[in-house]
């Protein structure tokens, strides 16, 4: 096994090769190649191959990623295969061999078209058919089903509450899923879409848990990925700013380089010191984590998870200013940065609903049922 410093190492060495193939961003290739050094299973257990890194561990791992591009947020670890280690079936067990192997990569597929925040009004279906299940339903937004080998798809419960849901793995060409493209601005190694499944039979052994357990592995799971997330989005503006403080030092305009202006150093020591505020955050609600104190993480991680990321955009939208032109230009990648981090502030949790749910943990859940509970606007005359 290597410490985290070796795998940084790793990480930079692959980059460069990829970067000078024209394949940084592609998850596919950084799975297949990364396995040699472990990347892929380090967050997995031993059981099934991998090297069971802690939270802790993987912040500094997902962090280092981020430095060279935010797709690289989907390069480090199980990512959406880690629910799968629940399953007994040998289809899981296949599942995960191959993930370890970097052959196999996950996709998860929760939102429909009127169904984000809110995953309570999710359509999609399971119905009982002898031991196995029918699923109907539609799913929209959804990231990287074009590249993965896999798809952890959510429906509503065929048994239990209106409100429960269960998970199932299927592999990406099961019979009667069909993948619908859509375009999306940012985060490009990964294609944009859905799916599409009309009373498709699953067998019993493709259920992650149990029929109904849904809300329970979309906690363990999101609370994990959204810290990792926001590890992520902090590399991402850590070197955002480290190409800033060079380009104000080298840029001469006027006789003098742009440094000598120190309004465009202050955000520079800004958003350095705030990105290190949430990376201490996080380390924090790692270490909750680690300790299986999930009530205790939980609030941090989604306070991290908007902050971080907005945070690291505004790193990086004033690291693209400072350049000018240039900056707008592919010459650097700051552009692809902002649109990037544009795209995790809306996936896995809003920045907006991350921050009440912050609320809602520290004042009371009386705040959150104020902002969610219908109200009736009375009409003109009866306001008179
Ligand atoms: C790049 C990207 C990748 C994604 N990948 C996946 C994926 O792989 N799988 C998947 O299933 N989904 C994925 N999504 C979808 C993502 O999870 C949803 O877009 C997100 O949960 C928001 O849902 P919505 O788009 O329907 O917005 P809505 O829920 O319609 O929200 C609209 C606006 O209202 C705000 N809002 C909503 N509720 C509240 C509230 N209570 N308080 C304050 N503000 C609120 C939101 O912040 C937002 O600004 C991805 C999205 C993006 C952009």
């Amino acid at each position: 096994p290597l410490t985290i410093d070796q795998m940084k190492t790793a990480i930079d060495d692959l980059a460069e090769q990829l970067k000078s193939e024209g394949k940084l961003t592609s998850p596919r290739e950084w799975r297949r190649r990364s396995a040699a050094f472990g990347l892929p299973g380090l967050d997995l257990p031993k059981s099934v191959g991998g090297s069971d890194w802690n939270a802790k561990q993987m912040l500094e791992v997902f962090r280092h990623a981020g430095r060279y591009n935010l797709n690289l947020r989907d390069v480090v670890g199980g990512a959406h295969g880690r629910p799968v280690v629940m399953m007994d079936s040998p289809i899981a067990k296949a599942a995960l061999q191959k993930l370890v192997a970097g052959e196999a990569y996950f996709a998860v597929a929760i939102t429909e078209e009127d169904a984000g925040t809110d995953t309570k009004s999710m359509q999609s279906q399971a119905v009982r058919d002898g031991g196995g299940f029918r699923l109907t339903g539609s799913k929209l937004w959804n990231a990287r089903l074009r590249q993965a080998t896999h798809v952890v798809l959510y429906t509503r419960s065929a048994e239990g509450s209106p409100n429960a849901q269960s998970v199932f793995l299927l592999p990406i060409n099961h019979p009667g899923l069909e993948i619908v493209d859509r375009y999306a601005h940012g985060l490009t190694g990964n294609s944009f879409g859905g799916l599409k499944f009309n009373n498709m039979y699953v067998g019993p052994e493709y259920l992650i848990g149990k029929d109904g357990d849904g809300s329970k592995i979309f906690e363990k799971h999101f609370l994990y990925w959204r810290l990792m997330q926001a590890a992520a989005a902090i590399g991402c503006g850590e070197r955002a700013l480290e190409i800033m403080a060079e380009r104000i030092r080298q840029r001469h305009v006027l006789g003098g380089p742009i440094g000598r202006f120190t309004h465009l150093q202050q955000p520079i020591g800004e958003y350095l010191t705030k990105l290190r505020m949430a990376a201490a955050l996080a380390r924090e609600a790692a270490r909750f984590y680690d300790q299986g104190n999930y009530e205790a993480a939980e609030p941090l991680v989604n306070g991290i998870k908007a902050e971080g990321v907005e945070i690291a955009l505004a790193a990086c939208d004033a690291a693209m200013r400072v350049h000018g032109a240039v900056g707008y230009s592919r010459e650097v990648d700051l552009g692809d940065r902002v649109r990037d981090l544009m795209g995790l502030r809306i996936a896995d949790g809003t920045t907006d609903v991350m921050r009440m749910t912050v609320v809602r943990e520290q004042y009371g859940f009386d705040l959150w049922e104020m902002s969610i509970r219908g109200y009736s606007v009375a009409p003109p005359r009866e306001r008179e």
